[in-house]
């Protein structure tokens, strides 16, 4: 008999579960809102006019496709590193180890590894409600995973559950944080919030870990680097996992990086070998396109100037978009409290809806949402503005 003959059948992925039944929808008005990327005004991922210049250059230089280095494009890692750090990077610099990652994916994946062979009793705690895959992939590399508070029911964030949890948490746990623009619930903590975390953790000796794969899509980049600053000031050991794949919708491509703040200068060259293990052992080096293409974009002025442009374009149009939502929800149903939207940061918001409201509106209106309630706002543009927020207010009539 077959050696696969006892694999067991695992459920599919609810939310590609929901692009699916989207695209078999034959309705002229459906909307998906489930997605989890940036579409622009016409409903497409766009091709950032920085990315396309930065490949037209790499395409005259006919440079050959080789394999980089196991820890990445050294000019992509150097300019990654001070993209996180900004200021902070001259007093980290020599303590800090900064490697190309296949996305922030890749990258918490190579974080999650590292830590795991450091200390293999240590238990990873994630917030309650955070994105999917953190719990997948941290089970997955052997770990423990427990939650904290983080949302509440009430639609506010659990800072009190969260700082009672910390509280109680051994040395050498790790605390994983979402450096900007939460997924799934667009609340982020304050600056103050983050400074008490900081300081709890030192002193409990927990290790903090933020994932940061919407940096720029709250205030900027230079206002939503506050948590990694925060960290980074203090001077202890933790590590930040960075995703480009929405600040460049660079999704395919898989181009992140995992930054890890050492204990010291003596400490670098260790964990970078221990990281480059992990990595030769898993896929060997990262990809070169995506790499050289950021390595471009933040080694010029000129492209890295466009980014910044077009990253505004793509946060200014999303928050349009919650203010025209919040607005028309306001208007059509007014004994709710919408202001919500317009508080939540990032390209979801955690609409609060019930799960038969979700249900509701994709068989009533061919909207698509995810089970929890959460919806991409990226995904919102002029023309299904209206009928999206009257399905909305028709289900929560
Ligand atoms: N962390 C969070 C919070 C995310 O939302 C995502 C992507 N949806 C990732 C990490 C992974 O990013 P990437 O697609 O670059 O692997």
């Amino acid at each position: 008999s077959s050696p696969f003959a006892h694999v067991q059948q695992l459920p599919r992925d609810p939310v590609l579960g929901i692009t699916e039944a989207f695209v078999a929808d034959s309705s002229p008005r459906k909307v998906n809102l489930g997605v989890g990327v940036y579409l622009d005004e016409n409903g497409h991922v766009p091709l950032l006019d920085c990315v396309q210049q930065a490949e037209e250059e790499l395409l005259r230089r006919k440079g050959p496709h080789s394999y980089v280095p196991i820890d990445g494009i050294a000019a992509f890692d150097n300019a990654v590193a001070s993209l996180i750090f900004s200021g902070e990077r001259p007093s980290l610099d020599e303590r800090l180890v900064t490697v190309q990652a296949l996305g922030g994916t890749g990258a918490l994946k190579l974080g999650a590894d590292f830590l795991r062979t450091t200390n293999p009793s240590a238990r990873i705690w994630i917030s309650d409600p955070s994105w999917e895959n953190h719990r997948a992939l941290f089970s997955a590399a052997g770990f423990e995973v427990e939650t904290y508070p983080y949302y509440r029911a009430d639609g506010g964030l659990d800072f009190a559950g969260l700082i009672q949890t910390l509280s109680s948490l051994p040395s050498g746990d790790i605390l994983l944080l979402h450096a900007c623009c939460h997924n799934p619930t667009g609340l982020d903590l304050e600056p103050y919030q983050w400074a008490e975390i900081q300081a709890l953790a030192a002193e409990r000796g927990v290790i903090p870990f933020l994932d940061a794969a919407y940096l720029g899509f709250a205030d900027g980049l230079d206002a939503d680097r506050v948590a990694i600053d925060t960290f980074a000031q203090a001077g202890l050991p933790f590590l930040v996992s960075f995703s480009f794949s929405k600040s460049l919708s660079l999704y395919g491509e898989r181009v992140g990086a995992l930054a890890v703040v050492t204990g010291g200068a003596a400490e670098r060259g260790p964990v970078l070998s221990q990281i480059k293990r992990i990595a030769r052992t898993t896929y060997s080096s990262p990809p070169s396109h995506g790499g050289a293409t950021v390595a471009t974009i933040l080694n010029e002025p000129g492209l890295t100037a466009l980014w910044h442009d077009e990253l505004a374009l793509m946060r200014d149009r999303i928050k349009a978009m919650r203010e025209g939502l919040a607005e028309r929800l306001r208007v059509q149903v007014p004994d709710r409290d919408f202001s919500f939207i317009t508080r939540q940061r990032g390209m979801f918001s955690y609409s609060g809806l019930s799960k038969e409201a979700v249900e509701m509106l994709r068989s009533r209106f061919s909207i698509y949402a995810l089970d929890s309630g959460r919806i991409c706002v990226a995904a919102l543009n002029k023309a299904n503005l209206d009928i999206v927020a009257e399905a909305i207010a028709t289900v929560l009539r």
